[in-house]
């Protein structure tokens, strides 16, 4: 199940959230504040390591291998 780790700017507390739960408005699980910010989860990413490696943007869709969704009308 794909995860997304947020962490709340107010409380800093880090959190996961479903991948299925991303049409909803995030809030923190801990006070419920929605000033929160996605970070990057490392295992959604074939990360490297390497400096000025480019990254697969996460906004890409999973239902096609294309780094643009505009033809794949997943949305
Ligand atoms: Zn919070």
């Amino acid at each position: 199940m794909p995860l997304y780790e947020y962490r709340c700017l107010d409380c800093n507390s880090k959190f996961e959230v479903l991948l299925k739960d991303l049409s909803k408005e995030v809030v923190c699980k801990n006070c419920g504040s929605k000033n929160v910010k996605r970070l990057i989860s490392a295992f959604s990413f074939a990360s490297t390591g390497d400096s000025g490696v480019k990254v697969t943007p996460s906004s890409g869709c999973s239902a096609c291998s294309s780094k643009s969704c505009s033809a794949c009308g997943t949305s």
